[in-house]
């Protein structure tokens, strides 16, 4: 295949290092984390906690609240991914 789509590319005097397009990919999670969507208010069942704008941040609301309904509740960041990722 092309290096096009390789996981690495071969750089004089540095040798094999991450292909851009892989360092991308390894960026992607973090960047969603902090960037993808979420509803304003938090998905709990009364709870009223509100103001949130991205995962980073409803993922942070759940881990200082740790109360039983919070932990049961199935935070996963593909709820909030766009679908057509
Ligand atoms: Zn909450």
């Amino acid at each position: 295949m092309s290096e096009f789509t390789d996981k690495t590319i071969d750089v004089p005097g540095l040798g094999n290092v991450p292909s851009p397009s892989e360092l991308a990919a390894q960026k992607r999670s973090k960047y969603e984390t902090d960037h993808v969507g979420v509803p304003d208010q938090c998905p709990v069942q009364g709870c009223t906690a509100n103001g949130f704008r991205s995962f980073a941040q409803l993922r942070g609301h759940f881990g200082s609240a740790s109360d039983g309904a919070h932990r049961s509740y199935d935070l996963s960041i593909n709820d909030y991914r766009d679908k057509d990722e």
